[in-house]
């Protein structure tokens, strides 16, 4: 049993900061909505009015903030609040989940370090339904002995737990992964799309591209097209699921990344001008699978 932190209770830190109370950890929880942390109360954490305060005495600290403006604002502070690594008490483990910029991430990290904190980028991959089950993949940049530490931790929450590489890799990753998904998620739905307007059932297309060459995760697991897949975002008027907002955020910070790095991301920038025109629909708060109507030229639900 060991004493965590957690702040940052939203849809995806919620039901970890849950997990980890299912796993007996002594959890302190801070979130800016009060629901959210009266929520974890219910759930067993104890709560806390601050992240300092959250953070008194604990053996490690995680957070799930929106974007990297939090991550650094929290551990680093700003004019008119100092951060959370001048508050610490003793060494505390610092295991940042959200998916925010390699170059922030190594800016914590150094400032941690610094201070003689460990601090760990460890973005997730599995979405709100992995996070309820404690199925996320893990995915960290930091040292091999802070991945280590953090390991048990990240096991009560996640299945697969990787270690990518320093701090920042962690954040690269994740930014490739989610950027090819991406591109396969559109290119999926150009391709039904197509079938479909020359007279293919799109569950018969689906299953014959699952069985051959074009088969990947979007088209056999998370079927854009509605009722070809009953548990699918597509099934239930993209509802639940991973925000189309959510993955405009991480195209540009892969298109940002590419441009620091002088990388050439054609498709990931078609990817990205896709999914802000369909955002710029009205569809940002629609699961990203929802790129389909914009393939099929009708309105989303
Ligand atoms: P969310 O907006 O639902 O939750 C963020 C929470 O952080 C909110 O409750 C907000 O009040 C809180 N918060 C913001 N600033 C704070 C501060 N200074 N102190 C305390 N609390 C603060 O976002 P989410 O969907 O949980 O995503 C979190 C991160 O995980 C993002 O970086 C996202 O890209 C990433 N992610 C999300 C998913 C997904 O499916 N939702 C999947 C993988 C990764």
């Amino acid at each position: 049993m060991m004493k965590i932190a957690f702040i940052g209770l939203g849809n995806m830190g919620s039901p970890m900061a849950t997990n980890l109370v299912k796993a007996g950890h002594a959890v302190r929880v801070f979130d800016l909505v009060e629901d959210a942390i009266q929520a974890l109360e219910s759930a067993g954490a104890t709560r806390a009015d601050s992240a300092a305060e959250a953070a008194a005495g604990v053996d490690a600290i995680v957070s799930m903030l929106p974007a990297g403006k939090h991550v650094r604002t929290l551990y680093l502070g700003d004019e008119n609040q100092p951060g959370l690594l001048d508050a610490l008490e003793g060494s505390p483990l610092i295991i940042d989940a959200s998916t925010i910029e390699p170059n922030v991430a190594k800016e914590v990290a150094a400032e941690a370090l610094a201070r003689g904190v460990v601090y760990l980028d460890a973005p997730v991959s599995g979405g709100v339904g992995g996070a309820q089950a404690g199925t996320l993949t893990f995915i960290v940049g930091g040292t091999r002995d802070g991945f280590e530490r953090a390991r048990p931790i990240l096991d009560d929450m996640g299945k697969n737990i990787f270690h990518a590489g320093d701090n920042g890799l962690g954040q690269v990753a994740k930014l490739c992964n989610n950027m090819l998904l991406a591109i396969l998620m559109s290119g999926t739905a150009e391709a039904l799309a197509l079938g479909v307007k020359n007279g293919l059932d799109p569950a018969v297309l689906s299953e014959i591209m699952q069985q051959s060459s074009g088969g990947n995760w979007a088209l056999n697991v998370y079927n854009p097209w509605p009722g070809v897949m009953e548990k699918a975002p597509a099934s239930n008027d993209y509802q639940g699921g991973f925000l189309t907002d959510l993955m405009i955020k991480d195209l540009g910070l892969a298109w940002e990344l590419a441009l620091d790095t002088k990388a050439t991301v054609p498709m990931g920038s078609q990817a990205r001008n896709l999914y802000t025109l369909h955002a710029s629909q009205g569809n940002g708060r629609l699961d990203f699978s929802s790129i389909q109507w914009l393939y099929r030229g009708e309105e989303a639900p």
